[in-house]
């Protein structure tokens, strides 16, 4: 029997690579060299398409897939993939919830105590010697501080669970108010800003969601505040964080997720108060296996006609 094609977009797991070549015939997007003729040779053997948080599924690549039955998304967010049109055709779409929530929730805490600790410009200070001329000076206290969570989801939801623990008293912001969370809720994201000490923005990217940490809500939150951004780069205008980091209207930031990904803005690079990584919110060798898993999981189920594991559409 003539196995079924997959098409993956992008580099994400080796693991994910080698087990979808087992089970399918792979083709990889990245290694073509003319994209839209290997499209129009393959497109009609592929039926499910594997992207990630750098490249998913956009219009122009499901138009192009004529018998495209599912998209199976190496990713919690769902930013990258048109799901208009995917409901539009009839295309399934999976995601991969729950198995990253602790390793993105715990990134966003050291990121927290990264900036306010200064963990970067310390072991900067030890490995170049310096420490030895002069003291490093002090540094701000996380416990106890006020945490205020843009979108209490999963992720924002165990970010407020740790923050509890360091003692912080916690506030959020989201759509509705969650009956199940004991926190103080504001349904005006400059309310929330204007309340807490530390910002973190958790929530789903969506056309509404797109700078809601705009100039506004960056000057609510002040120049004693904290900007954490975990979710995407586009939650926030960046050329308002610049300039209020270059012009002291905030104290710091802590960023996993930029506006135009790899590219980050080299204004920055020069901070001391601004702690940067290269979107690995949920890159630990435990969680890209689960997360592999449930892409395999949720394809077997499909081509096999059971129930998927973790369905969006
Ligand atoms: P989730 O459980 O679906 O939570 C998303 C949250 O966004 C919900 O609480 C939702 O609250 C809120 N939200 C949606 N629209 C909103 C709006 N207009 N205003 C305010 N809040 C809004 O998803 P999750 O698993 O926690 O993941 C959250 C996001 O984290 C993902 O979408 C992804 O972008 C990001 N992420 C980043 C990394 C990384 O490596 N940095 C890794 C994984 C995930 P309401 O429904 O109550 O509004």
């Amino acid at each position: 029997m003539e196995k079924i094609g997959v098409l993956m977009t992008t580099p994400m797991s080796t693991f994910l690579e080698h087990e979808l070549s087992t089970r399918f015939t792979l083709f990889k997007l990245w290694t073509q060299s003319c994209k839209s003729e290997f499209l129009q040779q393959n497109s009609s053997y592929i039926k499910a398409v594997v992207g990630d948080t750098t490249c998913g599924a956009d219009s122009e690549l499901i138009e192009s897939l004529p018998n495209l039955e599912i998209v199976a998304s190496y990713s919690v967010g769902l930013d990258k993939i048109d799901l208009d049109t995917c409901r539009d055709k009839g295309v399934r779409v999976t995601n991969t919830p729950d198995v990253l929530t602790d390793d993105v929730a715990d990134l966003a805490i050291g990121m927290i105590l990264a900036v306010l600790r200064r963990v970067c410009v310390g072991d900067e200070f030890v490995k170049s010697g310096e420490w030895k001329s002069c003291e490093l000076g002090l540094s701000s206290k996380f416990s106890g501080k006020s945490v205020g969570i843009i979108g209490l989801g999963r992720i924002g939801s165990a970010i407020a669970k740790r923050a509890d623990a360091f003692g912080c008293p916690i506030s959020y912001h989201s759509r509705s108010q969650k009956s199940d969370a004991n926190y103080k809720y504001y349904s005006n994201i400059v309310d929330l800003a204007s309340n807490c000490q530390i910002l973190i923005v958790a929530c789903a990217l969506t056309e509404e969601t797109c700078h809601i940490v705009n100039r506004k809500v960056i000057d609510a939150l002040g120049p004693n505040g904290i900007l954490i951004n975990i979710g995407r780069g586009a939650h926030i205008d960046e050329s308002e964080l610049v300039s209020a980091l270059l012009e002291g209207r905030l104290a710091g930031a802590g960023l996993d997720v930029y506006e135009d990904e790899p590219e980050v803005p080299e204004q920055l690079f020069g901070l001391e108060n601004v702690v940067l990584l290269p979107h690995v919110g949920s890159d630990t060798e435990e969680t890209s296996k689960a997360m592999a898993d449930l892409v395999i999981g949720n394809l077997d189920a499909h081509f096999n006609k059971k129930p998927l594991l973790s369905p969006v559409t």
